[in-house]
């Protein structure tokens, strides 16, 4: 038996703008295994933990998977979520591990930590000593702190948005992993930062600057004595004070100097692009004269509420785009998804075929936006079971929860219990909708969805409906972030 290794699984991307804390059942409703029920969930998926079992076979580890939690992005992580996750895997530093391998996601804001990867890395670091390597991948739009960079052997960031390299990155972590525990390198790695908390075209790797920026993560990473470059977006919905852009540097020991040359180089494009962006976002009411004007098609138009992407910690119940579809009375139109529980307990009450008048969606915070009353007919009911057969998550299991469709008018709404960014067409298939049969989808998520819905679409627009997840930085109320900072303070 070769080395032993221990893999663990801990993400999170908080917008701390949210009141929805993210406790425990959050964590169970997206995914909370432990020990030998990870392998089931995760095995022949594109993940990262099936990157690390994998990785134990090729490389014959004696591996023990302890924990893999991932919720979806929300609120502050609870003080409970974060003792029990953590608790499993420093209880399981026994002394006899010779390397680590994490999947984190870099943008967790815990009631106790505002960098909660740095301060788990640090807590591990403190049991473990210097000298056990620790390799961690992360999601492109980590917000890579030095605390991370201080007690990680190595950070290895997506390189696609959408991300469909899941898998890959894992495998680069695991790769370096047992580099370092053989001795044939001595890997550590820094960050390079400016003050900005967006940038990179917010990591959309298929155009803008992040094509120049991840070419050179491949040249840079080919020199000697550097392991591995990582281009991060950064996550703005994070109030904390080292959110935004950075560049990370995996180097082995001696190549320093030149691991610093690289990453302020590059973060000096990140800077000088930052106003680089690719996308537009419309207003609801531009949104829908374009799509009046542009009439019917063989395809569908794909209408993206950027603003309430549950992907980015928003609520996913924001109802604005909907009632404006509905006030527009567009026909052949699919509406995914609406989180309100309580309105799919009304359809389940009303049955398959049943009129309804119920409020729909703004129920997680009225105060923020309120809920609107509409009528329809109950189309089908069913308990929001799917497998993501897209590009991304490609082989998962996850569920909506008690789903609902509802049709409003010519609009098929999904009404889930669970919060989810619509970024697969199993979400309606499941649902017995055909998106592709469709004239308009409405979907909540700001990028991801390109990934299965941009073959289908006619058009794509993206909307900003002024959901917690608005690309409007300046009209949220930053308290925590390092000043000045762009954009907030400089145009
Ligand atoms: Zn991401």
């Amino acid at each position: 038996m070769g080395k032993r290794v221990l893999s663990a699984a801990f993400k999170h991307e908080t917008n701390t703008f949210s009141k929805l804390l993210t406790d425990l059942d959050a964590y169970r409703t997206r995914g909370l295994f432990v020990g030998d029920e990870i392998a089931p969930a995760y095995l022949g998926t594109n993940s990262e933990v099936a990157a690390h079992f994998d990785a134990a076979a090729e490389n014959d580890w004696d591996m023990v998977p302890v924990i893999a939690a991932n919720a979806v992005p929300s609120g502050k992580v609870t003080r409970e979520a974060w003792d029990y996750v953590t608790g499993e895997i420093l209880g399981a530093l026994d002394g006899s591990f010779d390397g680590i391998l994490l999947a984190l996601h870099g943008a967790m804001v815990t009631e106790v930590d505002e960098d909660g990867e740095g301060a788990l890395l640090q807590a591990i670091r403190d049991k473990i000593g210097p000298d056990v390597p620790i390799c961690v991948s992360l999601d492109l739009h980590a917000n890579v702190t030095q605390e991370m960079a201080s007690n990680a052997n190595g950070l290895f960031s997506f390189r696609t948005y959408p991300h469909v390299d899941t898998y890959d990155t894992g495998k680069r972590a695991a790769a370096a992993l047992q580099a370092a525990m053989a001795g044939e390198t001595a890997p550590k790695c820094l960050v390079a930062r400016r003050p900005q908390i967006d940038g990179a075209n917010h990591g959309r790797s298929q155009d803008g600057p992040m094509i120049d920026l991840l070419k050179r993560c491949e040249t840079h990473g080919k020199e000697a004595g550097i392991l591995d470059v990582s281009v991060n977006g950064g996550f703005p919905w994070a109030d904390i004070e080292w959110a935004g852009p950075s560049v990370t540097v995996t180097y082995d020991a001696g190549a320093e100097d030149r691991a610093r040359e690289i990453a302020e180089a590059m973060m000096d494009t990140v800077w000088d692009e930052r106003a680089n962006v690719t996308i537009r976002h419309l207003p609801v009411d531009t949104a829908m004269d374009l799509v009046k004007a542009a009439g019917t098609g063989d395809k569908p138009i794909v209408l993206a509420d950027f603003s309430d992407n549950p992907g980015g910690g928003s609520y996913g119940d924001n109802p604005t785009l909907l009632a404006a579809m509905i006030a527009a009375d567009l026909q052949d139109a699919a509406f995914g998804t609406i989180s309100d529980p309580e309105a799919v307990r009304e359809c389940q009450r009303a049955g398959v075929k049943g009129d309804v008048r119920l409020d729909l969606g703004g129920k997680i915070d009225p105060d923020f936006v309120p809920p609107i009353r509409v009528e329809g007919e109950v189309v089908a009911i069913s308990d929001g079971g799917f497998t993501y057969e897209g590009p991304m998550s490609t082989g998962m299991r996850n569920s909506m929860g008690p789903t609902a469709i509802l049709r409003v008018g010519g609009i098929e709404i999904i009404i889930t219990t669970n919060r989810l960014q619509v970024l697969d067409l199993a979400i309606f298939r499941s649902q017995g909708i055909d998106p592709e049969e469709k004239q308009i989808v409405a979907v909540k998520s700001a990028h991801h969805f390109r990934g299965a819905f941009g073959p289908i679409a006619r058009e794509i627009h993206l909307v900003d409906a002024l959901g917690l997840a608005t690309p409007s930085l300046k009209s949220l109320d930053y308290q925590n972030v390092r000043r000045p900072v762009w954009p907030l303070d400089m145009d």
